[in-house]
């Protein structure tokens, strides 16, 4: 099946890399991405990084996971996008846009009418998120950030979807588990849960760190995730984690 991102298209067997434009109203970004489509069928899985500035440590791990990943041994098909919200991160901002102000993560699933970040959002669902099998939503600690590594999904009114989001949550390999009590929420795991999608936060690194020993270690996790799902065949690149996920509400 063929992977069609706007003009960007993989077939399978298939890795292509290109931008995007994202009109926000104000401005134009360019939102780069790397389709990886599996030469077998499975799962569509979107991972983003970038959706908050500072946060380096999303935007080298996703960026070498592309690199990294051969359609060869994928099945499915893999959307990345390093950086998902532009403004912010070439603008070096922590938390908001510099063109409004907002944070991003408080207001998906956005609004294509809105202001430049609600546009954002609504762009990212619209065009990577929507009908997608699973989202991973990767984080640090920003620069004036302390933060112990945990990963974050919500509870929804649908039991199927809950068992999928902890089953998720739990692959990935960190100690801390972190569960909300609702889907409500502008934040893009609990906007995705909301349009029955099973989504999680993975929340990696602190202060903004650049550490490759850091950027490994979400690699390794998204590695868990992706052989979870079903996109990936255990192989010498899954790692075991070392530690049992606990989860905390
Ligand atoms: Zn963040």
């Amino acid at each position: 099946m063929t992977l069609t991102i706007g003009p960007l298209r993989a077939e399978p067997g298939q890795k292509t890399r290109g931008t995007l434009p994202a009109d926000l109203g104000t401005t134009t970004v360019d939102v780069p991405l790397i389709l990886v489509n599996g030469s077998r069928p499975g799962p569509k899985i979107v991972i983003t990084g970038g959706v908050h500035g500072g946060e380096f440590i999303p935007v080298d791990a996703t960026t070498r996971l592309a690199g990294l990943l051969e359609p060869d041994e994928i099945a499915g098909r893999l959307v990345i996008c390093p950086v998902a919200n532009p403004p912010a991160v070439y603008g070096g901002r922590l938390n908001i846009s510099p063109l409004d102000g907002v944070n991003i993560n408080r207001v998906f699933p956005g609004d294509k009418d809105g202001g430049p970040t609600d546009r954002m959002a609504a762009w990212l669902f619209e065009h990577l998120i929507d009908g997608a099998d699973a989202y991973v939503d990767l984080h640090s600690g920003g620069i004036d950030q302390h933060l112990l590594d945990f990963v974050g999904y919500r509870l929804t009114d649908d039991a199927e979807l809950d068992a999928k989001n902890e089953a998720m949550a739990h692959a990935v390999g960190y100690e801390r588990v972190i569960f909300g009590t609702s889907a409500d929420g502008g934040n893009s795991h609990a906007a995705a849960n909301r349009q029955g999608i099973p989504a999680i936060l993975v929340e990696t690194g602190q202060l903004g760190d650049r550490d490759p020993a850091t950027v490994r270690r979400l690699i390794d996790a998204l590695y868990r995730i992706l052989h979870h799902l079903g996109a990936i065949e255990a192989s010498d690149h899954i790692k075991q984690p070392t530690v049992q996920p606990r989860d905390w509400i």
